[in-house]
């Protein structure tokens, strides 16, 4: 039998569409080479192990090492690339309606607030890594730094939003100006989407 392998997402946009938030350019080497890279990796690693055919979900909780690195990059890299939309279509018509919306208010004071809270937690991350809205079991809202491959799941919460502070993830882009590649990431996210997953089971 045919071992069940990972596969790289298909994004649901094109390559040029984030323009000018993120480019082209940055979406073929961060999607086509660095994810293409972990789905690749992960699957030289998982083969004759436990994990070989596992959802990614549980690797990340389950393993270490390697295979967690190569399973977190690709979870994380799948909920980073689907939360985008083109800037023309994320600003989302009756935004505060969203349950979402309404805990980040209850939770953080205000839209502002958290966006400031999440980019100045962000810009603080040593190194590599990734910031992540995620939610506990009760609904509440935190914003948390992971560095690596981390993911909020391995602290028993929900992963809602996520920017990738990985220089791979600006440097073309912005250079070294990670502020301003976070504050600017802003524009493209689909709220739509981070809704969909506050109130999934
Ligand atoms: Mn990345």
């Amino acid at each position: 039998m045919l071992p069940l392998l990972f596969t790289l997402i298909s994004l649901p946009y094109a390559a040029e569409a984030l323009e000018p938030v993120i480019s082209k350019e940055t979406i073929e080497y961060h999607y086509g080479k660095h994810l293409q890279g972990y789905v690749d990796n992960l699957n030289k690693l998982v083969t004759g192990t436990e994990y070989e055919g596992m959802p990614l979900e549980e690797i990340v909780v389950k393993a270490q090492g390697g295979i967690f690195n190569n399973a977190g990059q690709i979870l994380n890299h799948n909920l980073y690339f689907t939360q985008f939309a083109p800037v023309k279509e994320a600003t989302t018509e009756g935004m505060n309606e969203l349950a979402v919306m309404k805990a980040i208010v209850r939770d953080f004071g205000s839209l502002e607030a958290f966006k400031a809270e999440f980019e100045q937690k962000g810009v603080t991350l040593f190194g590599s890594g990734w910031v992540w809205l995620a939610a506990d079991q009760e609904g509440k809202l935190v914003i948390t730094q992971e560095p690596n491959a981390g993911n909020p799941l391995t602290k028993g919460l929900k992963p809602l939003l996520t920017m990738d502070v990985w220089e791979h993830a600006y440097y073309i882009d912005y250079r070294n100006r990670r502020a301003a590649h976070l504050q600017a990431l802003w524009q493209i996210i689909n709220w739509k989407e981070i809704e969909r997953r506050y109130v999934c089971k």
